[in-house]
């Protein structure tokens, strides 16, 4: 709440100067102008009033150029402006999330009627013996009444849990992003929503679903891989939530590892930034179940990922798992551009490798930040502090904001040059990023795979990567 004070003061100086200067601009021309301004009186920690005091002569065009050029340096250099995106401002208290309980504990719990007497409904029973249980139909019958519609109602989520029995939507394909090489992934859809809060997540944005969603019936996800499966694919639950996150109640784990055990030509990846290995540290595996871990330097989850674990709680856990035989992979997404960022990032796959062996690496992804724009302003109402927006962020190649082309580039390059010191051989793609800047950074992905990506066979066909994998 402190730092919503401070933004929304700084929000109020800066709409006032704004009126001040150019009192005759137009309703939209003005909101430009605020957004600039707060944005740069923001990143600089400067009085907006010091960065327009000699404007009041010159003509909007020419005060917006001023601003642009102050706010996007390198991107006004580089010629990479010509798409803004300045949105009206608002800040609101009501949206600003106030984390009071880090333990993930719903008040209210739903049981779909079809999921009652589940194994999962009564292991929820028993972790959460003070929530409220109550029946309904089906979800979808609830959302026809209970939607989430603001981002309030988002923050709230965590105080909801909905046990269904999941009918048809079992599998996809990742969705990846607009004109962007795909890595072949699939998802396995285990669970919708996170307990986590993490700035840049882009759920946020994404569901209206006023809790998490649990399904109880996970045999007929089971029962309908028969009819999705292609030999040597990538499949995982951690796209539209997080893998291991309640694995302790959920035990999702422990019936996916057994199953997959039967299909030795599919890789399974489990993806998170817990540390809940207990049930897959007491099972037999073969070697097709892959534990995955996002990473940061510690600074980064200190101020974006809140609730997860550290840095060193991963490496650790990632450590044992391979001591347990699984297959490692981590994923450097999103990579934070902040000053300094290449010191911090090659501190963290130090560490990587001094914990764990090459050959226990599967694969690693790199992503740098980047997010559809109505993100954006949920990031801002929900954590007004944030300095993740503080960077050059703009529409690019799929409209997703991200930073200028040639960071990304420059980006990608360092961290294949870090990865590479420790091995030559490991697999590395990138996440969600458009043909050229594969062809520039050209990762190590299987030869097969990148002879698809740059004859274009791979192009925005989400091909299964995995192929040249398994
Ligand atoms: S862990 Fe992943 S899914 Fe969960 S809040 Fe963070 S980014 Fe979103």
């Amino acid at each position: 709440m402190q730092t919503y004070r401070r933004e929304s003061e700084r929000l109020k100086n800066t709409v006032s100067d704004v009126e001040k200067t150019f009192p005759r601009l137009g309703v939209n021309k003005k909101q430009e102008i605020i957004r600039l301004l707060y944005e740069i009186s923001k990143k600089e920690n400067t009085l907006p009033s010091s960065i327009i005091k000699d404007m009041d002569s010159i003509d909007f065009n020419t005060a917006k150029q001023r601003l642009l050029r102050r706010r996007f340096p390198n991107s006004y250099i580089n010629n990479e402006i010509s798409r803004t995106y300045l949105p009206k401002l608002r800040l609101d208290k009501k949206s600003c999330l106030d984390i009071k309980n880090k333990r993930f504990y719903p008040e209210t719990i739903f049981i779909e009627k079809a999921a009652q007497g589940s194994r999962l409904a009564e292991r929820f029973r028993k972790s959460f013996p003070q929530a409220s249980f109550s029946e309904i139909k089906s979800l979808k019958d609830y959302l026809k009444t209970h939607r989430n519609t603001t981002v309030s109602d988002y923050n709230k989520r965590r105080g909801t849990a909905f046990i269904t029995y999941e009918n048809y939507d079992f599998f996809k394909t990742c969705p990846c992003t607009k004109k962007a090489i795909g890595c072949g992934y699939n998802i396995f859809n285990l669970s919708f929503g996170c307990i986590f809060e993490c700035t840049f997540c882009y759920l946020q944005e994404y569901t209206n679903s006023p809790g998490i969603i649990f399904p109880a019936n996970i045999d007929n996800f089971f029962r309908e891989f028969s009819s999705y499966k292609r030999k040597g694919m990538r499949i995982g639950t951690g796209e539209f939530s997080d893998s291991l996150m309640l694995d302790n109640i959920t035990e999702y784990s422990l019936p996916i590892v057994e199953f997959f055990r039967k299909h030795p030509d599919v890789l399974f990846e489990f993806k998170t930034k817990s540390v809940n290995i207990e049930n897959l540290l007491k099972i037999d595996h073969s070697g097709n179940i892959v534990i995955a871990w996002s990473l940061n330097p510690q600074s980064i989850i200190d101020e974006n990922e809140f609730l997860s674990t550290s840095l060193l709680q991963r490496i650790s856990a990632a450590k044992k798992c391979s001591q347990a035989g699984y297959r490692l992979a981590f994923h450097f997404d999103p990579v934070i551009y902040f000053d300094g960022w290449k010191k911090e990032y090659k501190k963290v796959v130090d560490l990587v490798f001094s914990s764990v062996k090459p050959n226990d690496i599967a694969w690693i992804s790199i992503g740098t930040l980047r997010f559809n724009p109505k993100v954006k302003q949920v990031i801002e109402d929900r954590f007004p502090g944030n300095k993740i927006l503080d960077q050059e962020l703009l529409p690019d190649f799929d409209n997703k904001l991200r930073y200028p082309a040639a960071l990304r580039q420059n980006i990608y390059k360092a961290m294949l040059e870090m990865l590479s010191r420790h091995s030559k051989k490991l697999p590395v793609y990138l996440c969600m990023e458009s043909s050229s800047m594969w062809k520039k950074v050209r990762p190590l992905w299987p030869s097969g795979a990148l002879q698809d990506i740059y004859s274009g066979r791979c192009h925005t066909q989400h091909k299964a990567l995995g192929q040249h994998m398994a």
